[in-house]
């Protein structure tokens, strides 16, 4: 198995995004390890293809040309990494915000992957999908799937919700290597990993955002796994270790 990241490009946020326990934005007081670009929280954008040596499953697709002109890079990013579109049979999405799915059909209207036979959905987002104009022609063939449900022998995915309904990742084990594609747990790696309590303000839910990241980085450490983080800093892979009050993230 070979899982490739794929940068389409970035965001930049303001760090009003952020959010302390009661729902409090900073002020002065942002903390100093806090990386910014003028003055903006600038959040990579990371798509993951995964290689079972036949088939390619895509794990979110970037925002195409539906958002900002920061992202939709994915089609360059896969020729870089010499990865034909026709061999992606398989896309699923960690959730359905427009940063994750809109990949599906490129900027100039055509399929994104045009021999894809599994567009799968977490189940409890499926409506939402339903609801993306600009991707009608996908949604009567988008499928849902639940958390642990196995996406072939190596995948099996995890529910994390929280920053959406239907938020879920994905474990990739291969030859005793474990690997967690873990859709927006994190959005701001200077920060949340030491500070796993502040939220996001895209949150659906922030407690339960809040629990499915304590949860997911204490997996990560204590199974010693590797991570890919959607919003990790491109490319989005790396280890995560405890620290006395909360942990760190080491990239490969
Ligand atoms: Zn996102």
């Amino acid at each position: 198995m070979t899982v490739t990241s794929l940068r389409d490009g970035y965001v930049d946020m303001p760090v009003r995004r952020l959010r302390q326990p009661g729902d409090i934005a900073f002020g002065d007081d942002l903390p100093s390890q806090v990386s910014l670009v003028d003055g903006a929280l600038r959040l990579s954008v990371n798509a993951f293809a995964i290689d079972d040596g036949n088939d390619i499953t895509l794990i979110d697709t970037g925002s195409s040309n539906a958002w900002r002109s920061t992202m939709g890079h994915l089609p360059e990013a896969l020729r870089e990494a010499k990865i034909a579109t026709g061999r992606i049979r398989t896309v699923a999405f960690t959730h359905t915000h427009l940063d994750h799915i809109h990949g599906l059909i490129l900027a100039d209207g055509g399929d994104g992957f045009p021999q894809l036979s599994r567009l799968l959905v977490p189940r409890a987002e499926l409506d939402m999908f339903r609801e993306v104009a600009r991707l009608e022609r996908f949604h009567d063939r988008a499928q849902p799937f639940d958390a642990g449900q196995r996406l072939g022998a190596n995948i099996e995915t995890i529910a994390a919700a929280g920053h959406e309904v239907g938020h879920t990742c994905f474990r990739v084990t291969s030859a005793g290597e474990t690997l967690l594609i873990w859709g927006d747990t994190v959005h701001v790696p200077s920060l949340q990993f030491d500070r796993p309590e502040i939220a996001w303000e895209f949150d659906a839910d922030r407690e339960q955002a809040r629990a499915s990241r304590l949860r997911l980085l204490a997996l990560a450490a204590d199974s010693a796994c590797f991570v890919a983080g959607a919003h990790l800093d491109s490319p989005g892979v790396g280890r995560v270790f405890r620290t006395e009050t909360g942990f760190r993230f080491e990239p490969v």
